[in-house]
């Protein structure tokens, strides 16, 4: 909280060094028109190699060109070096929940208005993008409040990654996706809730309406709804061929929430363009997933916030319970997974942990199987596809968003690096640790 004030300074310098003159601004200013960004290594996503000394020629908000450092500055754009760091591209997250708050869970969910709710999302997208997230999918949130999040950030009234927003996630009646925490008498109901093919075809529409970016639907139990079995299916073949054959109509991907191997299987078979979770999926369903073009996003960190502290920020015990079950099997089937060659995706459901942990995932995969390299692929060039949005983010490269993040050291030797990330550029704009890294 408190370092907002002194990163927003480091913006202002930034941009004054940039030789623009810095405007009283609000929030955050216009990318300058040209400028070039250098450090000692960049990671070259694509093939892991480090490039050294070469820099990045930045033209208002995307990327114009890597080259050598000597022939980039003689075009007399104003150079930002951060010297011994290695620059990456702002990484993305696939499974988020901005508004949700990780010290609030449970039947304290029902004290929270939607407004308060989207205050909550403000101050977590500044933290996300803190981090070096520069791109999230929001999975699902009441009244449209992610999609109002996106758009106030896309106007530059408050700082945060871009967001793909999900709208409500579409559930069954008595499922994941709606709230079952009240009796009867309360008629208490998720935006999100339908039952039969034409009604999640109007969920859907209804999404699209209001600003719904990505469509996500709820295909099994989960571990943190009262009352549901996390291995048994929601919606049937049917319904989910609808609610994927109208998202895909309407230009849309879709995320379907699935722990269960039924519900993984069922989904993969409607189409689905990547499944949340993963946790039991089998070997079929792995080679399902691969021979239908399907990405597995994983959160297999969130397990150690869940079991450690739960309790106290009033998970209920019968999730707590499921969590148990999940956690490990899920790191198993992540492992065989990445082991079988399936496009897995960096998602890491904060919301339930603390918005700006998300890195910490990072090693947790690295530890269940993946090199340093593919976990920070997950999160740029697999994600970028995941998205449909190559054009625009994933790697440093000309014609994409000058999304640039830099780390100390190296993050192939250490992965541990990436929760230490001292520089984040989003668009062409510098929003932490401007000046040298000494400084950071
Ligand atoms: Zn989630």
């Amino acid at each position: 909280m408190m370092r907002w004030k002194s990163v927003f300074a480091a913006a202002i310098a930034a941009i004054s060094l940039a030789a623009r003159a810095a405007p009283a601004l609000a929030q955050s200013a216009p990318a300058p028109a040209l400028q070039i960004l250098t450090a000692a290594r960049i990671l070259d996503v694509e093939t892991g190699r480090l490039l050294t000394g070469q820099a990045v020629l930045i033209e208002g908000e995307r990327i114009k060109e890597i080259g050598p450092r000597a022939r980039l500055a003689a075009s007399g754009a104003p150079v930002l070096d951060l010297g011994d760091v290695t620059l990456l591209p702002g990484l993305s997250d696939a499974h988020v929940h901005l508004t949700s708050s990780a010290e609030v869970h449970g039947l304290r969910r029902l004290t929270v208005s939607i407004p308060r709710e989207t205050i909550t999302g403000v101050a977590n997208a500044r933290t996300t993008l803190m981090a070096g997230f520069t791109t999230v999918r929001n999975v699902g949130t009441g009244a449209f409040a992610d999609v109002a999040l996106r758009d106030a950030i896309a106007d530059g009234e408050i700082p945060g990654p871009r967001i793909i927003p999900a709208g409500y996630a579409i559930g069954i009646t008595g499922g994941h996706c709606d709230s079952n925490l009240l009796p009867e008498q309360y008629r208490e109901r998720e935006g999100g809730v339908a039952d039969g093919p034409w009604a999640v075809r109007e969920a859907v529409r209804r999404n699209v309406k209001y600003g719904a970016e990505v469509i996500k639907f709820c295909a099994t139990g989960g571990v943190l709804s009262k009352g549901t079995k996390i291995g048994a299916q929601q919606f049937t073949l049917e319904e989910m061929q609808a609610i994927v054959d109208e998202a895909h109509l309407l230009g849309l991907k879709v995320a379907a929430h699935a722990h269960g191997t039924d519900g993984i299987r069922t989904a993969l078979e409607a189409g689905v363009d990547s499944i949340e979770h993963s946790s039991f999926i089998d070997t079929a369903g792995i080679e399902l997933a691969k021979a239908k073009g399907a990405f597995l996003s994983m959160d297999i960190y969130n397990t150690d916030y869940i079991l450690s502290e739960g309790e106290k920020v009033g998970i209920l015990p019968e999730s707590l319970e499921k969590e148990r079950q999940v956690g490990r099997r899920q790191r198993e089937s992540f492992r065989a997974a990445v082991k079988a060659g399936a496009r897995v995706v960096f998602g890491s459901d904060a919301g339930v942990y603390p918005h700006g942990d998300n890195a910490r995932q990072f090693a947790v995969m690295v530890e269940w199987g993946m090199t340093p390299l593919q976990a920070i692929q997950a999160a740029t060039i697999m994600n970028a596809k995941l998205f449909g949005r190559e054009a625009d983010i994933g790697a440093i490269a000309p014609g994409r968003y000058a999304d640039i993040i830099a780390v100390p050291g190296n993050p192939l030797d250490d992965i541990r690096r990436m929760e230490a990330i001292n520089f984040v550029m989003k668009g062409g704009v510098v929003y932490r640790g401007a000046n040298a890294p000494s400084s950071n």
